[in-house]
């Protein structure tokens, strides 16, 4: 298998995603956030994403954020280490 470093993306993708769009630290993103969805309708569907019914997968985020060195962009709440037991240590306590 040849590997090149040549990536070629159509004119249709480039302009389907150049335009501004929601940060990805939380879901559902804020734009779609509803003030209707209170404590009551929160606590509805955790009792029916809980039910075993025929439900789409469920997708969680978890941020890590330690990373190696800071990217030009980055919004994050991050910490600049080498060191990767941080990452370890943070990951056990989640799942506490
Ligand atoms: S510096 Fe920010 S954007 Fe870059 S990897 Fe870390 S969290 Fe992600």
């Amino acid at each position: 298998m040849k590997i090149t470093n040549k990536l070629t993306i159509s004119i249709d993708t480039l302009l389907k995603y150049d335009r501004p769009g929601p940060r990805y630290t939380s879901y559902p993103t804020a734009p779609v956030w509803d003030k209707d969805f209170g404590p009551e309708r929160f606590k509805a569907k955790v009792i029916e994403t809980n039910s075993g019914k025929d439900l789409p997968p469920l997708s969680l985020y978890f941020h890590i954020p330690f990373c190696f060195s800071l990217c030009f962009y980055c919004g994050c709440h991050s910490i600049i280490t080498r060191k990767r037991g941080h990452a370890a240590e943070y990951i056990a306590y989640l799942k506490k």
